[in-house]
């Protein structure tokens, strides 16, 4: 099977689980794990901030983040409506922070200093929530790997600034952007007050996202960790695969987009789908049938794994267990269930 589901599933490589299993341990909530202790301080200096939490996922990243930054009942964060708090996450900022979102809008999941500006409530209006928090999704997931400007960027840093809000930065993808224009981690994640990453996506993985911040968000950061069941024992079996992966699955990520261009250029040649192959920019290829439930069921009968989007649209994700051969397999397989 070739499986373009998600960059999820990737599954370790043989030198990963070596690693992992080479890994000298110790209590990771006692701060005496030297895998997890290295990963922190590497993805710090790598974002940017003071220092950085291993968490089990990046969903938890966004949890607490928004935990510390929504701190009283009531509170608003502006984020795009496709982001992954407001689609995937069960409805976390109401549920752990008692937040409001207020939901932005376009095609490819970024939004202006200006939009921000917009949606800020006045503080003094009693009737409006109170304006708390922005994020910023990169790459964004659900409109398609699709990378914000770096001065869009800025744009809505300055906007976040002017208005007094709190910044994170969802970086779950965020070094398929590093990669992708060559603009370091650490220039996109610096001017967020909390930035993460995630181990688990293209990276390859099993588990894992590492929170920074400043020295002072962190150790708040610890607090909701230990209150929401994540501060771990030996977690450094998992660290280690993370670490490996930042040593050797960054570079590599450009393989995956130059694939996902490929796949989006050869999509684009057959009757039935609908796709820009300009708007594939990083890992992840969007496109247009007229069933997608029925057209993914057809390419699982030929060996090719898609998921269904929405009611127009299928997903492919290229990764880290997906090669040439594997792109070739899968339009072979789309051209000969591809029809009007
Ligand atoms: C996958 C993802 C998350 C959540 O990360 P998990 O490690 O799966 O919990 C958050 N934000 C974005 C943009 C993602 O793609």
């Amino acid at each position: 099977m070739v499986d373009l589901r998600s960059d999820t599933a990737t599954r370790p490589t043989p030198q990963m689980r070596a690693a992992m299993a080479a890994a000298e341990v110790g209590d990771e909530q006692r701060f005496e794990d030297p895998q997890v202790n290295a990963l922190c301080e590497q993805v710090a200096e790598m974002l940017g901030h003071e220092a950085a939490v291993f968490l089990p996922s990046g969903t938890m990243c966004n949890a607490i983040s928004f935990r510390l930054h929504l701190d009283r009942p009531g509170s608003e964060v502006i984020l795009h409506r496709t982001s992954h708090p407001v689609l995937y996450e069960g409805g976390q900022p109401a549920a752990y922070s008692a937040g409001m979102v207020c939901p932005l809008d376009s095609d490819d999941g970024t939004f202006t200093g200006d939009d921000v500006r917009a949606a800020v409530h006045d503080p003094g209006n009693r009737y409006a929530p109170r304006s708390k928090l922005v994020s910023v999704e990169q790459t964004t997931n659900e409109p398609g790997g699709r990378i914000w400007p770096l001065e869009r960027v800025d744009d809505v840093l300055a906007a976040a600034r002017d208005s007094g809000l709190r910044t994170h930065l969802d970086g779950a993808r965020l070094l398929n952007a590093v990669v992708a224009t060559g603009v370091p981690a650490d220039r996109w994640a610096s001017g967020f007050d909390t930035a993460w990453l995630d181990f688990s996506k293209g990276l390859g993985a099993p588990m894992g996202a590492c929170l920074a911040g400043s020295r002072d968000v962190i150790d708040e950061a610890w607090r909701v960790k230990q209150m929401t069941g994540g501060a771990l024992r030996q977690a450094g079996i998992v660290a280690a695969g993370a670490l490996h992966a930042l040593e050797r699955h960054v570079d590599r990520l450009a393989d995956d987009h130059a694939r996902a261009t490929t796949l989006a250029e050869g999509l684009a040649q057959l009757p039935g789908i609908t796709i820009d192959p300009a708007t594939v920019e990083t890992n992840i290829v969007r496109f247009d049938v007229a069933d997608p439930p029925a057209f993914c069921a057809e390419l699982r009968e030929h060996g090719v794994l898609m998921a269904p989007l929405n009611a127009t649209t299928v997903r492919a994700v290229t990764h880290l267990d997906v090669d040439d051969d594997g792109i070739d397999t899968a339009l072979v397989a789309t051209s000969r269930i591809a029809g009007p």
